[in-house]
């Protein structure tokens, strides 16, 4: 069996040299599902694997814009429509220094599967631009917005693809991208997600990735007999992520100590909530991109450069970005007695830190616990199809059936002969199933 993953991964490799992020997701799931996709020869003698992990389709652009001094600018724009087996192409855009092709490809990779464990109706899809909003004016930040959208419009469409925002593009940027595709094609329909409550945005939305994702460790101590009540949690980031499942967090019982961004980590012993969790809030309106000012306002400690992975939690949840925790942080965390281990960030932690967390503790990785982000966008397009606004209760009560069925998918298919759950394994699985039968239905296309 290995020889034969090696092979298969020789041949992605070969195709995509270089790619070190979306290699290092296609491995993971290859290794999960091999034993699953010999058991279906129908699959294999379909190709199936070999067809999931080519995209459908690239789109790379030039996106050229002038700051407010009037120097002109030249970005690369991207969208990667990675599968549309089981609905349109769905997936966020970021838009951060150092998005790369490979990077996107990775999580257009990821997104299908995620989108799949939510069981609505949505294909795989990422793009963005290596563009940073990092101290840009919101004029500057209009601007890119509207060229990015005057390549993008004509790739995308409610029925095609449907983007959404992801690091770097949050409530603002997804308005000037909507207002630049609506003046564009002359049409107001759900082309985008994330949008403001006042033209089509869905309420839960800016809360649903961390709220899901708290909403998944519930189960996962649940399922060990357990709860969040009393627990200490780590989270890295201070972006919306971080906001939502701190919000969540802390409604459930748990004490929020770390909250972290590229300038260090904070340590606040009394717990991150109320005013303070508000206060991420004004952090990331002043578009300086460092948590350090949340020391400064609450005479918290700040530890500069670092990540929070050493300090004695029984929680961590990664929420910022990808290869966020290593495996010597992961052997911190478990020497100093962690655990759960969740990824509420796409692939938050290497492949050795993964590996090794889910052989030690519990860990479950993004495309499960972050799932809930994607899955009140899905909620969003229904609203919009319908035209019809759900309210707060009966979205987050979707949201939270949404989670605790993407749970039970995962103990389903990752449960092992001693009874442990592998939830790489049932995510994985759990994903892939839809998506090989939806493509396996619509023929070689
Ligand atoms: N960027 C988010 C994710 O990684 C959300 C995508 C969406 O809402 O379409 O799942």
């Amino acid at each position: 069996m290995e020889a034969q993953i090696k092979e298969f991964m020789d041949g992605v490799r070969m195709k995509n040299p270089g790619e070190d992020e979306f290699l290092q997701a296609v491995e993971e799931v290859v290794e999960t599902v091999w034993d699953f996709y010999q058991e279906n020869p129908h699959y294999k003698k379909a190709k199936i694997l070999e067809r999931m992990t080519e995209p459908e389709r690239v789109i790379m652009f030039r996106v050229p814009w002038v700051d407010d001094n009037g120097e002109v600018h030249v970005n690369r724009g991207f969208r990667v429509e990675f599968n549309s087996a089981i609905g349109p192409y769905k997936g966020g855009l970021r838009f951060h220094p150092s998005v790369t092709l490979s990077g996107l490809k990775f999580l257009g990779f990821e997104q299908t599967f995620k989108n799949s464990l939510t069981s609505l109706p949505m294909g795989g899809g990422k793009g963005g631009s290596d563009f940073n909003p990092k101290g840009k004016t919101d004029f500057e930040i209009m601007r890119f917005c509207q060229a990015f959208m005057s390549e993008l419009y004509r790739h995308i469409g409610p029925n095609t693809d449907v983007p959404a925002g992801d690091i770097g593009v949050g409530g603002r940027e997804i308005g000037y991208l909507f207002g630049q595709y609506k003046k564009l094609r002359n049409e107001f329909t759900g082309v985008l997600t994330g949008k403001g409550i006042e033209y089509g945005g869905s309420l839960i939305r800016p809360e649903a990735t961390g709220y899901g994702a708290i909403y998944f460790v519930r189960e996962m101590l649940a399922e060990k007999d357990d709860s969040l009540k009393g627990k200490t949690v780590a989270l890295s980031g201070f972006g919306n992520v971080a906001w939502g499942a701190a919000t969540k967090a802390v409604e459930l019982g748990a004490k929020v100590v770390t909250l972290s961004g590229p300038d260090g980590y904070i340590y606040d012993a009394e717990g991150v909530s109320g005013d303070k969790i508000d206060f991420l809030l004004e952090l990331r309106a002043s578009n300086q991109d460092i948590i350090k000012p949340y020391a400064d306002q609450f005479g918290v400690e700040f530890f500069e450069g670092k990540k929070p992975w050493d300090q004695k939690v029984d929680i961590a949840i990664p929420c910022a970005i990808q290869n966020e925790l290593n495996k010597e942080d992961c052997e911190l965390l478990i020497a100093n007695g962690c655990t759960l281990i969740a990824e509420a960030s796409n692939m938050g932690c290497t492949a050795e830190a993964a590996f090794l967390a889910s052989e030690k503790i519990s860990f479950a990785p993004g495309k499960a616990v972050n799932a809930g982000g994607v899955a009140v966008s899905g909620l969003e397009m229904s609203q919009n199809s319908m035209r019809i606004n759900w309210s707060e209760e009966e979205v987050d009560q979707k949201l939270n059936q949404i989670m605790t069925n993407i749970h039970k998918v995962c103990v389903e298919y990752g449960t092992g002969f001693d009874g442990s759950v592998n939830y790489i394994k049932g995510a994985n699985i759990g994903g892939f199933v839809k998506v090989a039968d939806a493509m396996m239905a619509q023929g070689i296309v």
